[in-house]
């Protein structure tokens, strides 16, 4: 999961939440990718945040108008009182620690961070998100979701080598930093996890310009 900021005044979804122009917004907003798991999505499905329940007013309501995968969309269904990345004084990359495993095959980890209803609500709809394998098209999307973001991890890896091999040239060095610079950016793929890898790990902590990588300063609270 990851910040966003919604622009303001939105398109006009008040009879529509479908529009084009709806889609495109949104979109561009999340950065291309669903804005719970952090895959790339190039058929969005509209979330609405807070389940309309046939409520129009939130409905169609630009605020409450997310940008998701159908697998995470599915997944969520009704749940309510999760952290709300569109809400600037919560990180909510700080308030959920994610991390890959070695093995495709195995679950993401996902740890709350503070012990609020929000944060333990959002880790446990994200840890089902990234590992819910229950119905047949679920163990089959959650395989692809973990290939992808194995795929980045790997690349990841393979970063983090060249900046330790003594072989490698400055310029070498340099190019893989910012490559992983980029993979922490909120508008990169899978963005929580490069940030909690690389703070789990001192030899690149030390390396990389990690001051900034969690926007807040708030310890254990509530964020
Ligand atoms: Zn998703």
């Amino acid at each position: 999961m990851f910040n966003v900021t919604r622009p303001q005044p939105g398109p006009d979804c008040s009879n529509d939440y479908h529009r084009e122009e709806v889609i495109r917004s949104l979109q561009k907003m999340f950065y291309g990718k669903c804005y719970l798991c952090e895959d790339e999505v190039s058929d969005p499905v509209v979330e609405h945040f807070i389940p309309h329940e046939g409520d129009r007013t939130l409905e169609y309501n630009w605020n409450n108008l997310y940008c998701s995968c159908h697998r995470c969309n599915n997944i969520k269904g009704t749940a309510k009182d999760l952290l709300d990345c569109c809400d600037a004084s919560t990180d909510v990359s700080k308030a959920i620690k994610c991390l890959c495993p070695s093995i495709p095959e195995h679950n993401v980890i996902i740890e709350a961070q503070n012990t609020s209803p929000e944060t333990q609500n959002t880790a446990g709809l994200l840890d089902r998100c990234y590992n819910a394998n229950n119905t047949g098209i679920r163990a089959i999307s959650r395989e692809a979701l973990h290939e992808k973001l194995f795929d980045h991890y790997l690349d990841f890896i393979k970063y983090r080598r060249k900046i330790k091999d003594k072989n490698s040239t400055s310029k070498e060095k340099d190019d893989a930093k910012e490559h992983l610079e980029n993979m922490m950016d909120v508008s990169y793929p899978f963005s929580i996890f490069w940030k909690w890898h690389v703070l789990g790990d001192a030899f690149l902590s030390g390396q990389l310009a990690v001051n900034g990588i969690m926007r807040n300063n708030y310890e254990g609270g509530c964020p």
